[in-house]
């Protein structure tokens, strides 16, 4: 079957469902490490610093007018450590 050429807007949604994959994968592998306030260093391909307060990142991906894999990481750090109950997530 070939695949269809998805609509703009789609491929966007894509873009993005597949960065916050790799984001969580980050967190889930220890790559997130917090340096103090809204400081983040994050273990990508090469470490890249993430400011959460100014929602910036050091890598190349940055900048193109969306949020990187490496600032999802970091924000999701940010709010798992709001104290909720902790959840692990368990797959079968
Ligand atoms: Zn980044």
């Amino acid at each position: 079957m070939k695949t269809k050429t998805l609509p703009k807007r789609l491929e966007a949604v894509e873009a993005f469902l597949s960065r916050l994959e790799k984001a969580k994968a980050l967190l889930r592998e220890g790559r997130v490490e917090p340096l103090g306030g809204s400081l983040y260093l994050v273990q990508g391909s090469r470490p890249y610093l993430v400011d959460l307060e100014e929602a910036s990142c050091t890598c190349p991906d940055w900048g193109r007018g969306h949020a990187c894999k490496h600032l999802m990481a970091a924000y999701l750090h940010e709010k798992e450590k709001k104290p909720k109950e902790k959840r692990v997530e368990v797959r079968v």
